[in-house]
């Protein structure tokens, strides 16, 4: 099984989410290239990227299982004003770049939100944005995210996802998100059905990446809040059954759950749950006290 989960990319940038992912047990992760919500990025530092790469093969953490994730307020659907298209056409084009530099294969886009245009232009904007970034080849793939559609996401069907995938002339995947597809209205109960149509209508070889997370909303809600694994309305067999399919064995499964104790009020108690979530996943048990136990290792 590859799993693993969100880790930071701080001051040490890769070598400080391989040691993040290490301490949790983890044989991948996910890391974006700087905070999501902007678009300040440092320079990729090469020494610190080596003494990373060791520190993956001395652990057995195969690069190619690595995820980085694109900065969400990149928006290739909605082109009105053609500055800021631009901005995310030329940032996504070094974000591939500072992947390549780091030797990531794998980014997740969240496709985009139309805002005040038809769905069918603004998913056309996406597949052209696409094939202006992948003009320059890349060793990066891109992977669009199947997103919950809230507001007004794109890629929250599979029309839309094999649309783009269809007209876009270079090679890209598909990351999925069982939150989101909760959420956007699939019943994970029948995930085969899901996965036979998903073969069908693109073919399981685009699926790249998973992430796995439980949701805080019922199906169909399109609210896009994940919560800790078994403690949300997709529950732990439900999950357990997505991680352990035989036909997504090689694929990387990411964790983007929740840290325990997230509260404003009380930021002392903000502790990641990835440590105890991949040891319950390992175990295949669901653990009633998670939450308890996550609070009293870091405490
Ligand atoms: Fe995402
Ligand atoms: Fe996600
Ligand atoms: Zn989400």
């Amino acid at each position: 099984m590859i799993i693993g989960s969100h880790v930071g990319f701080g001051k040490t940038q890769l070598l400080g989410s391989v040691q993040e992912a290490l301490s949790y047990g983890a044989n991948t992760f996910m890391f974006y290239t700087g905070a999501p919500q902007n678009t300040l990025r440092k320079d990729i530092d090469e020494e610190l990227t080596k003494k990373a790469q060791e520190l993956m093969k001395e652990n057995n953490v195969d690069i190619k299982n690595v995820i980085c994730h694109a900065p969400y307020i990149i928006n290739l659907a909605n082109n009105l004003d053609s500055s800021k298209w631009d901005f995310s056409i030329n940032f996504l084009k070094e974000e591939l770049n500072r992947c390549a530099k780091l030797g990531i294969s794998y980014m997740v886009l969240h496709p985009g939100s139309a805002v005040s245009l038809p769905k069918d232009i603004a998913i056309k904007n996406i597949i052209d944005a696409l094939n202006i970034i992948l003009k320059t080849p890349s060793s990066c793939k891109i992977l669009l995210e199947t997103m919950a559609g809230k507001g007004s996401e794109l890629g929250v069907n599979l029309e839309e996802l094999k649309t783009i995938i269809d007209n876009v002339h270079y090679d890209i995947g598909v990351c999925l998100d069982t939150c989101h597809l909760n959420d956007s209205g699939i019943d994970l109960n029948k995930f085969d059905e899901y996965l036979e149509c998903f073969d069908q209508m693109i073919g399981l070889d685009k699926i790249n990446c998973i992430h796995i997370n439980d949701s805080k909303n019922p199906i169909a809600s399109h609210k896009d809040r994940h919560e800790n694994i078994g403690y949300g309305t997709i529950g732990f067999s439900t999950l357990l059954k997505i991680i352990y399919h035989e036909k997504l064995k090689d694929v990387p499964k990411i964790l983007e759950t929740p840290y325990v104790g997230q509260n404003m009020m009380d930021k002392e108690r903000i502790y990641p749950p990835y440590k105890f979530e991949i040891t319950m996943i390992k175990n295949q048990q669901f653990d009633e006290k998670l939450i308890e136990n996550i609070n009293n290792y870091y405490k």
